[in-house]
């Protein structure tokens, strides 16, 4: 199937669903039940999406360009990224089905459009689709997975290994090289100074992996990100895959 590769506010939601891997997964009839209720909005860098302790009233299925970092601000005002929600994923009220206030903020870092609709229409549909049900169950244990392995990484694994693994994850959600991101909020991200992000970006640089032009970081060598990367890449996107498979209806045996 050609895919429409430029989507905005404006394009029809039949060409916009197939570009989020959840919504991808939905049968005709099951399209009908959130289709209605849907809009294509463009979220902007930088805009706040919920804010911890906000109950969520809609919820975004990312398309191709957008991803959303979850941060857990600290007292004294430190912030780290916990999980990050792009087009394989969708944001608000997912894994409490919309029964409590959100735990962190959802910031928009690389801006792009989505798929947004009222949560009390999304919690309608799952009560009668037994797919959308299940659907959102394994992508709920897909998010606490990212967010286990996240744990794991940041007490052990060295800052050049997961800045080129948060790389990695941003370059699939943004579908492309470029990377409209600077250094400071990179920074903010991995929960480091930015100093520590000047010198881990200029060993990537001296690599040949990334270059900073205008502002923005290109993604010039994938394969050698990935051997820079730690473990971590490839066990989320490998128990992603596991839990949703190729079609989001499970792995097959
Ligand atoms: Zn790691």
């Amino acid at each position: 199937m050609d895919l429409p590769s430029d989507i905005s506010a404006g394009s029809t939601l039949e060409q916009a669903f197939v570009l989020n891997r959840l919504l991808a997964t939905l049968s005709p009839t099951e399209r009908t039940l959130l289709e209605p209720h849907a809009e294509i909005i463009n979220c902007r860098s930088g805009e706040q999406l919920l804010t911890a302790g906000q109950v969520a009233t809609r919820c975004l299925f990312p398309f191709d360009g957008l991803m959303i970092s979850l941060k857990r601000v600290l007292a004294g005002g430190r912030s780290v990224e916990v999980a990050a929600i792009g087009r394989e994923g969708a944001l608000g009220g997912i894994v409490s089905c919309g029964q409590a206030a959100a735990f962190t903020h959802a910031v928009v870092q690389l801006p792009g459009p989505a798929a947004a609709l009222p949560l009390t229409a999304l919690e309608d549909a799952k009560r009668a689709s037994p797919h959308l049900q299940n659907l959102f169950c394994r992508y709920s244990d897909a998010l606490l997975s990212q967010v286990m392995q996240s744990v794991a990484c940041n007490a052990f694994h060295p800052i050049e290994a997961r800045a080129a693994r948060w790389l990695l994850h941003a370059q699939d959600r943004a579908a492309s090289d470029r990377l409209a991101l600077t250094q400071e909020s990179l920074a903010g991200l991995l929960g480091v100074q930015r100093t520590t992000v000047n010198a881990v970006a200029r060993v990537l640089q001296e690599q040949g992996l990334i270059a900073y032009r205008r502002g923005a970081i290109q993604v010039t060598d994938r394969r050698g990100l990935h051997k820079v990367s730690c473990e971590c890449y490839a066990a989320i996107e490998d128990h992603f895959h596991a839990i949703l498979g190729p079609d989001g209806r499970g792995a097959r045996p």
